[in-house]
């Protein structure tokens, strides 16, 4: 990393011995040099200096110390530190390590790093790290403790195959159907961890979406729980970040999401990370575009600490890294109490809309099955990923669909907000009554959850209905109170997107249906097949419970599809196998790695041009490695216009080497006259 020296504006005393490096949470590569005013103590690697940055004054970390002015940097230039706050380094040595490591392996200035890894409040000027005064408590549960529950023939089997396998891997992967209990599993091997003085880092997909979760938790482990979620204030989360870095002597649970692998655990022994497979583990924006999968295993390395990944539906590459002998394979094919696996049946949209047979969006047999199960007093959850009343209006005469001025997106529908609503930006205006361009009338297309919601008002008046979404959980407790309702049987269908596939366990749900799974096909990219097996799977997952078989009602448009051949017989075996061979086949991963590039600026012309010039380089260098410019699915999002091109590297060929070339041209690209405005953004390891 080349230096950065700041200008100077203020004249430096002539006592100064020391000088520094330090890391500052600014998207600009490298670090800055500063000189230590003699009537300061040096500080040590990794503690906070407070320096000036033009007219401001910011909080830096100390990366590098100098007894001398560093080589080619001009000792004029630089400019002294203000002070330094603690006694201690807030960042320690192993915490350095993996910012180095996230920054170099995901192409990430360590200033972005540094701004993921730390709490606001680090860079805030007024914390002190070791003054004591005013400390935050951390909220914890004191309530009663339950004892952990014995685990079954089929659990014991798997804890110790995974307590075996750990002799000679750092990562295992658990892969138990739904309901095998892999949490119980867990628990038995967190409870050994905290017995041993060590510390577990718990990793789950979204925090939010884990009430049912935590509380089990909190029920067995007590105070030794920390959750690490955006509930938590800002305050709290510094002061957790604060005794995990002073204290490295107390046996700590901490559950949280991605960004928890950044939390300083001092002795941690075991690393869980639960539904492994789940996209939301890799940070899409801003950089660091890392994974906290392998950030997981790449902190369990440094410390010598296992890693258990846990998933009912494996991603290819883990199941893939697990066959052959990468990782450890452990799994569990028995659900918990005897329960089978929920009877899957396709319902064919064509075949209904065509015979007549269709209430709204519900196909007959499927309003015949809910009335009947709402007749036995069970409860039914649709499945429907898209939220809003429905997804675009299209103009009847002259076709014109109203999107967003910022984005090249249709607006939303949100009929019960009384907007149009841009998914991307945000974006909200009042809902056209006609058609801007020819005045003609409005015609509303496809369907959200609000417009599930609203027909089964319709069908089923006497229903108790409640709606999971993005918009219907904006509020910090939304969340939470559904689910209780939901498990207290309070409400008898829940309908909702993503959110309601994620690990819950209701013991009355005997139906699950999918809207339209159709759409869950059509993304353009290697994994669509994939995504939509997981998520259809763990859907599936919700139906069924004490002694008797679920059932999982899809309808589709396509009900030849591959995918629901696997689906049905629970056969993710056949699935990867036949997608493993696509991945061969075609150069996806796990056989390449993926860099997708970026290129976008406000200006259409320019981004089309800077891109072009980068292509036609970067093809110089990596040859067929080197995709053709890709014009995106949306080819402007927040008023930048974008382009993409993908590199793809061989596994076996040197990744390291092929990032540094690529930065070579991202940094020559930049440099030529009148590009220096457009941004280039890379992510390895896309998804
Ligand atoms: P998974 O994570 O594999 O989907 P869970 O661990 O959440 O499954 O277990 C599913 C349900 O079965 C939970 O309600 C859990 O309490 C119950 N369960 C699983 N194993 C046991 C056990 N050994 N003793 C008591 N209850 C269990
Ligand atoms: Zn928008």
């Amino acid at each position: 990393m080349s230096p950065y020296v700041v200008t100077a504006t203020k004249k430096r005393s002539p006592l100064n011995n020391n000088y520094i490096d330090i890391i500052l949470p600014l998207g600009i590569s490298g670090t800055y040099t500063y000189s230590v005013p003699r009537n300061i103590q040096c500080p040590q690697r990794g503690m906070r200096v407070l320096a000036p940055l033009g007219n401001k004054t910011v909080i830096g970390i100390v990366y590098r110390i100098y007894s001398t002015l560093p080589i080619g940097v001009q000792e004029d230039k630089v400019r002294s530190i203000f002070s330094v706050p603690d006694s201690l380094p807030i960042v320690t040595e192993k915490q350095l390590a993996l910012w180095e490591w996230v920054s170099e392996y995901y192409m990430s200035p360590i200033g972005n790093v540094m701004d993921a890894a730390l709490p606001a409040k680090a860079t805030d000027k007024i914390y002190e790290l070791d003054k004591t005064k005013r400390r935050v408590k951390i909220p914890v549960y004191t309530d009663e403790i339950e004892p952990i529950h014995p685990l079954t023939d089929q659990q014991a089997r798997a804890k110790q195959e995974i307590e075996a396998l750990w002799q000679t891997k750092d990562v295992v992967l658990l892969h138990g159907v739904t309901s095998s209990g892999k949490t119980e599993v867990y628990m038995h091997l967190i409870e050994e961890q905290l017995q041993t003085g060590k510390q577990v880092l718990y990793l789950v997909p979204e925090i939010a979406l884990t009430t049912q979760l935590t509380d089990r938790l909190q029920k067995v482990f007590g105070e030794q729980l920390w959750v690490y979620h955006s509930r938590v204030t800002d305050a709290q989360r510094m002061e957790i970040y604060r005794q995990l870095v002073t204290d490295r002597n107390t046996p700590r649970l901490v559950i949280g999401a991605r960004s928890a692998v950044f939390l300083p655990l001092q002795n941690p022994g075991l690393i869980i990370v639960d539904e492994e497979h789940e996209p939301s583990y890799k940070q899409v924006d801003p950089a660091p575009r890392y994974h906290a999968r392998s950030t997981a295993i790449m902190i369990a390395h440094q410390n010598g600490a296992k890693v258990l990944l846990g998933t009912a539906t494996p991603s290819i590459e883990s199941y893939y890294n697990a066959l052959h002998g990468k990782y450890g394979l452990v799994e569990m094919k028995e659900r918990y109490a005897g329960l089978q696996l929920p009877r899957i049946t396709l319902i064919d949209l064509q075949r209904q809309y065509h015979r007549k047979e269709m209430y709204g969006h519900f196909s007959d047999p499927l309003v015949d099955r809910i009335r009947e199960e709402l007749s036995k007093g069970k409860q039914i959850i649709l499945f429907q990923n898209r939220r809003g009343y429905a997804p675009l209006l299209v103009c009847e005469q002259c076709c014109h669909i109203p999107k967003c001025p910022n984005c090249d997106v249709p607006m939303s529908l949100h009929l019960h907000a009384g907007q149009i609503r841009c998914h991307y930006c945000g974006e909200a205006q009042p809902i056209p009554t006609t058609c801007p361009d020819c005045k003609g009338k409005l015609k509303i297309q496809g369907f959200g959850t609000e417009r599930i919601e609203d027909e089964l008002y319709k069908y089923f008046p006497q229903a108790r209905i409640a709606r999971m979404d993005l918009d219907s959980t904006r509020n910090k407790d939304d969340y939470q109170s559904i689910i209780r309702s939901f498990s207290r049987h309070e409400v008898d269908i829940l309908i909702g997107t993503q959110m309601v596939t994620k690990g819950l366990h209701f013991n009355d749900v005997s139906l699950v249906a999918v809207l339209s799974a159709d759409h869950l096909f059509n993304i353009p990219e290697y994994y669509s097949y994939e995504r939509a097996y997981q998520m259809l799977e763990q859907v599936s997952g919700r139906a069924g419970r004490e002694g008797q078989q679920g059932e999982v009602i899809i309808q589709t448009w396509d009900p030849k599809h591959p995918v629901f051949n696997y689906l049905k017989g629970h056969d993710y075996e056949a699935f990867y196998s036949e997608q493993i061979g696509e991945r061969a086949t075609y150069h996806f991963p796990p056989f390449h790695r993926i860099i997708s590039i970026t290129i976008r600026h406000t200006n259409a012309g320019l981004t089309q041009a800077a891109a072009e010039l980068l292509q036609q380089q970067l093809k110089i260098v990596f040859g067929s490695r080197c995709s053709e410019l890709v014009i995106p699915g949306i080819v402007r999002i927040q008023r930048f216009y974008l382009r993409q091109i993908k590199l793809k590297i061989e596994a076996t060929s040197n990744l390291k080497k092929a990032k540094q070339l690529l930065q070579q041209q991202i940094d020559k690209l930049l440099q030529q006259k009148g590009l220096r405005s457009v941004q280039i953004l890379t992510d390895v390891d896309p998804l």
